[in-house]
């Protein structure tokens, strides 16, 4: 079988920059396994992926704008170190917020006295991505996943059998680390690969993982 729109494709992958450093990959996390055709990853890859069977290997060549976007002065903003209230703002920071473009992942860029920078870039916006992938396999989609647009097995960031409870979600017990109750991972797009508490787990390369979109409440 092909990869095409309504399947679920596995594939091991290696994400690499410009210079050769390795981002992120795969490796002992076990394959990524996603919906084609439903977002589930950026479009570029989604793009190189389609078409091919298991056991394919490719290089694929993702661009800044079919990747994580480019690099947007526009969503530097300031505030007040007071914003901040009892919390202790360090470099590097990153926690969710509601913007005015919605819901983002907002990373601490700079302090300087009662200023703090907020950037709400993707870390890798502007990068020209470079994924070395294998599709492990490639299955047609259950009409749950469809209806969902994720698949159900071995999937997102709670390593296998869905997303759990209803219940367990709302605790952030999803992705059972104590970030989980600051920033509800699971609810954005870019939450999940951009650090918050899925960071440890989830692919980079998976736009919103299993737990994404609704899939926290899915009892699938
Ligand atoms: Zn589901």
């Amino acid at each position: 079988m092909r990869v095409a729109k309504e399947t679920v494709v596995a594939i091991e992958y290696t994400l690499k920059d410009d210079q050769g450093n390795i981002i992120d990959a795969s490796g002992d996390r076990g394959p990524m396994e996603y919906l084609h055709g439903a977002q589930n990853i950026i479009p570029g890859l989604e793009q190189g992926v389609e078409g091919l069977v298991a056991g394919d290997t490719k290089n694929v060549l993702v661009p800044p704008q079919l990747g994580y976007g480019e690099y947007s002065e526009k969503l530097l903003q300031l505030v007040p170190l007071t914003a901040f209230g009892a919390n202790t703002p360090q470099i590097g920071m990153r926690f969710h917020a509601e913007t005015n473009l919605g819901m983002r992942v907002l990373t601490i860029k700079k302090i300087d006295g009662e200023e703090v920078t907020l950037d709400g870039n993707h870390e890798l916006a502007g990068q020209t991505l470079h994924f070395d992938i294998k599709v492990v396999s490639v299955r047609a989609a259950e009409l749950t996943e469809l209806a969902h647009g994720h698949p159900h097995q071995s999937g997102g960031c709670c390593g296998g059998g869905g997303c759990g409870s209803g219940e367990s979600s709302s605790e952030g017990g999803c992705c059972s680390t104590s970030e989980a109750s600051e920033g509800s991972c699971c609810s954005t797009e870019e939450g999940a690969s951009a650090g918050g508490c899925c960071s440890t787990e989830q692919p980079v390369a998976q736009k919103q993982g299993g737990c994404g979109s609704g899939g926290c409440g899915c009892s699938a």
